[in-house]
């Protein structure tokens, strides 16, 4: 609903909380909630007099793929959680960080930022994160490790003495994190997430289809009928790609069964770092998550049946956050809100790390 007072002061600040992920990048802005959610994906001009020249970024960019010049490249800065190229995220960073600027009456109010980074990268990667903020126009910048902001937008106690443990599946890693005290107590950071299943459902249809299938049908079947855990129902679709031995395009039905069978290896890494985390928390932490639960968050805990499988296979009661795919971005945008409170959650300079 319109409030005039929040439209006033949005016109002098716009705190923002940005999540820097490797599939999607979200910005929060205090007052209005989610105002940008775009692919983490930068289209790169590499030809001639051109070299490295910017030729879109987020939908845009990923709308590019695989249908540009050779030339053109579609890059994921962060794909596999750490920074693989400076330039290129400064530039992701500057653009989404000017779109919300843009939209202000008063171009010229600079923003406080607090942005979520992966938990794997270097002390270097994060100089360069909070560096590449502050040319982007901020006043001030403040870091929180992903799993931390996660776990507050999801309404984790992260603050209190009370252990939580936040799973969060993302498109490159699966950060898992035992928190207490606005710290990270017990922590796993595996390269294992959404990205390898599509890996895998493109390995499975060439394995036993010689069927080639691109990475966003491969996307698709996953979100359709991918799963972790048997279904009620279990449900087929069309994967549609060219037949390796043919040449020809084919449609192939294949099964939610078959594809369970597909993921199942990536799921069991996961599952296993689960176990591993617990093996590591100490037991009055433990108590705590017998009692409240484990918490998924990111865009992979949307696959059918994975509370459901890691639950059987950790004893503890696992949910689902309410909107997984948010739950950083949210997160940030509380701790802009009640920075007192968050304070020990925020990374460099201020960080009281128990990594
Ligand atoms: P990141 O934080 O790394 O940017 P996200 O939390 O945005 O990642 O999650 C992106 C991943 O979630 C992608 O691999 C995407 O395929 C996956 N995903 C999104 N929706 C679903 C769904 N309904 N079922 C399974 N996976 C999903
Ligand atoms: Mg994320």
């Amino acid at each position: 609903m319109f409030n005039p007072i929040d439209w006033f002061l949005g016109l002098f600040s716009f705190d923002i909380g940005i999540d820097l992920g490797t599939a999607n990048t979200l910005v929060h802005v205090i007052r209005e909630g989610i105002v940008i959610e775009e692919p983490s994906v930068v289209a790169i001009d590499r030809s001639g007099h051109r070299r490295n020249r910017v030729r879109a970024i987020g939908r845009e960019a990923r709308e590019m793929v695989g249908r540009t010049p050779a030339h053109i490249m579609a890059v994921r800065p962060l794909q596999d959680g750490v920074i693989s190229d400076f330039d290129v995220t400064e530039k992701m960073i500057h653009h989404f960080i000017g779109k919300v600027h843009g939209n202000r009456i008063l171009g010229g109010a600079r923003p406080r930022v607090v942005i979520g980074i992966p938990s794997g990268v270097t002390e270097v990667e994060t100089r360069a994160v909070r560096e590449a903020v502050l040319r982007a126009g901020a006043r001030e910048v403040q870091l929180v490790e992903e799993p931390l902001a996660a776990a507050i937008g999801a309404g984790l106690p992260v603050a209190e003495s009370i252990g939580s443990m936040i799973v969060d599946i993302g498109g490159g890693t699966t950060e898992v994190a035992v928190i207490s005290l606005g710290g990270i107590v017990v922590s796993r950071s595996i390269r294992v997430a959404g990205d390898e299943m599509n890996e895998d459902i493109i390995n499975f249809a060439r394995q036993k289809y010689n069927l080639l299938i691109g990475e966003r049908m491969a996307e698709r079947c996953k979100v359709e009928i991918g799963s972790a855990y048997p279904m009620e129902q279990e449900r087929t679709v069309f994967l549609r790609g060219r037949n390796l031995i043919t040449g020809l395009p084919e449609a192939t039905e294949v099964s939610s069964i078959e594809v369970r069978e597909a993921l199942s290896g990536s799921l069991e890494v996961i599952v296993e770092a689960v176990r591993g985390t617990l093996d590591e928390t100490p037991p009055e932490l433990m108590a705590d998550l017998m009692e409240y639960g484990i918490v998924l968050a990111g865009g992979g805990a949307l696959l059918q049946g994975l509370a459901q499988r890691i639950q059987d296979e950790s004893h503890i009661n696992v949910y689902v956050a309410e909107n997984p795919l948010t739950s950083v971005a949210v997160g940030t945008g509380m701790v802009l809100e009640r920075p007192d409170y968050y304070r020990d959650t925020l990374t460099g300079g201020q960080r009281r790390g128990l990594r």
